[in-house]
C-alpha cells in the first residue's frame, strides 16, 4: 500500500483546524480514519531486555510506545488524546488523569519536592479549594490576590495556583502579571472554563495548564478526566506520579475525549454567542441582582477580554433578589436546562454553587469568597438562545411569586 502523504503536518494550522486534526499523526501509517482503543491490561513481551529499559525509563517518567508492557505505564489512545492537548495548548507534552481532581492532585506531589507551601488565588473550583486548604495531602497554603503573589511566595514555595475564568464568579486573572511575579515558582493555571479555545496559558509563561476534560473537553457529559498540559521536564514528574499512584485515563475516556476536541471550537463559538445574548436578557430582569459575565466590561477590569482572552466564554453567573430560596426556587422550575453541577455539556447545566460546587469551603470563606446564597451559575449549552430565555424568564416569574421571595436562607 502507498504511502498516504500527511500534507498538513508542514502547515501551520489554525485551532480551529488543530481541534480537528490534533492527535492524528500516526492514522495514515495505521491506514485508519478513526482513533482505535487499545484495551489492553497488558502487552505480550518479545524482548525481555528491552521491555527491562523501557520499565526503567517509564518510572522515570519517560514513555516507551513501542514497549506498552503495562496499561499504567502507556495506552496508544491516551497517547493521541495527549498528543493532541499538547498541540492546542502549544507545550511539549500533556499528561491525562481519571479525573481534574487526579490531575491537580498530581501536580501538587510533582512540585512538593521543593517544599509544602503554595500560594493561591480565589475563587478556585470547592473541590480544589478544599484539596489545598485541607490536610491530606500536608499542603501549606497562602491565600492572596493577583496583586499580592509576590509578597506570598516563600523559599519553601513549590506552586501558584490560579483559575481564570475562576469557578464560579468568573473573575479573570492576568497570567503575565502572576507569572512575573512568582518569579523562579511555576504557576499552574486552572484553564477549564476558557479552553484552549479562549485562552493558551502556557504562551503567557504558565509551567502547566490544567483541564477538568471532564466539561468542555469531552464536551458531551459522558467522561470524567482531567489533563495537564506542560513541558516535557514536567510532563516527565507527573508520569512519574501517575505511573506509581496509578490515577490513569481509561482507554474509552480517552476516545471521547478526542473525538470531543473536533468540535470543541464550533460548540464554545456557538455557547459563547448564545452566553452573550443570554448574559444581557438576565441583567434586565428585575428579579436579578447582579450578572457575572466577562463580557461585560464591569467583569473585566484588567481589559482581558481581547488580549489574554480571545473570548468571554459560555459560563454566566447571577446573584438573584430574595436569597438562597429564591435562587433554590429558579434552580426547580427550569424545564429546559438542566439543575445539575458540572459545565461544558450540550445542554444547559444551572447549578447552585453555595450549595453544591463549592458547599465543601466553609461558610465565612466561601461569602468572602463572593460565593452567595443568592448565586445560580449557568453553563450554557448547544439550544436556541430563545428557547433557553424562555424557559429562564419562566422560572423567575415563578420563583419571583412564591413565598421563597420572602424567606431567610437555610443553612
Ligand atoms: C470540575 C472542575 C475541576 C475538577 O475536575 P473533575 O474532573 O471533576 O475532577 C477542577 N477545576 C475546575 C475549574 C472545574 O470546574
Amino acid at each position: 500500500m502507498g504511502a498516504i502523504t500527511k500534507y498538513y503536518t508542514d502547515m501551520t494550522l489554525q485551532l480551529d483546524s488543530q481541534v480537528v486534526h490534533a492527535g492524528r499523526s500516526d492514522f495514515s501509517e495505521l491506514g485508519v480514519h478513526a482513533p482505535p482503543i487499545d484495551l489492553s491490561s497488558t502487552y505480550p513481551i518479545h524482548d525481555l531486555s528491552s521491555a527491562t529499559r523501557a520499565l526503567d525509563g517509564f518510572v522515570e517518567g519517560k514513555q516507551d510506545p513501542k514497549n506498552p508492557i503495562y496499561a499504567r505505564l502507556y495506552n496508544p489512545t491516551v497517547g493521541r488524546f495527549e498528543e493532541a492537548m499538547s498541540a492546542l495548548e502549544l507545550t511539549e507534552s500533556a499528561v491525562a488523569f481519571s479525573s481534574g481532581m487526579a490531575a491537580l492532585t498530581a501536580c501538587l506531589l510533582a512540585a512538593r519536592p521543593v517544599g509544602q507551601h503554595v500560594v493561591a488565588i480565589r475563587p478556585l473550583y470547592g473541590g480544589s479549594d478544599h484539596l489545598i486548604s485541607s490536610d491530606l495531602l500536608g499542603m501549606e497554603v497562602t491565600w492572596t490576590d493577583q496583586d499580592h503573589v509576590y509578597e506570598a511566595i516563600r523559599k519553601d514555595t513549590s506552586l501558584v495556583i490560579l483559575e481564570t475564568p475562576g469557578n464560579p464568579t468568573l473573575s479573570l486573572i492576568d497570567i503575565p502579571y502572576v507569572v512575573e511575579q512568582a518569579g523562579r515558582v511555576p504557576v499552574l493555571v486552572d484553564s477549564t472554563f476558557a479552553t484552549p479555545i479562549n485562552q493558551q496559558p502556557a504562551e503567557m509563561g504558565a509551567t502547566m495548564v490544567l483541564h477538568s476534560g471532564t466539561k468542555y473537553l469531552g464536551g458531551h457529559g459522558d467522561v470524567v478526566a482531567g489533563v495537564v498540559a506542560t513541558s516535557e521536564t514536567w510532563a516527565r514528574k507527573l508520569r512519574q506520579v501517575r505511573v506509581a499512584t496509578g490515577a490513569i485515563l481509561h482507554p474509552l475516556a480517552a476516545f471521547l475525549l478526542h473525538r470531543g476536541l473536533a468540535t470543541l471550537s464550533v460548540r464554545i463559538e456557538k455557547a459563547q454567542s448564545t452566553a452573550r445574548i443570554l448574559a444581557q436578557k438576565i441583567k434586565e430582569h428585575p428579579l436579578v441582582d447582579r450578572v457575572y459575565f466577562p463580557g461585560f466590561r464591569e467583569c473585566d477590569p484588567r481589559e482581558l477580554v481581547g488580549s489574554q482572552m480571545r473570548g468571554p466564554g459560555c459560563m454566566i453567573a447571577l446573584e438573584l433578589k430574595g436569597g438562597h430560596n429564591v435562587a433554590a426556587s429558579v434552580m426547580q422550575h427550569v424545564k429546559l436546562m438542566t439543575p445539575a453541577v458540572s459545565l461544558g455539556s450540550t445542554d444547559t447545566l444551572i447549578q447552585h454553587p453555595a450549595g453544591l460546587t463549592h458547599r465543601v469551603m466553609d461558610p465565612e470563606t466561601r461569602e468572602s469568597t463572593g460565593i452567595s446564597e443568592s448565586m445560580l451559575r449557568i453553563s450554557v449549552g448547544l439550544e436556541n438562545p430563545d428557547d433557553l430565555w424562555a424557559d429562564l424568564e419562566h422560572a423567575f416569574e415563578t420563583s419571583s411569586h412564591t413565598s421563597a421571595w420572602q424567606a431567610e436562607p437555610v443553612h
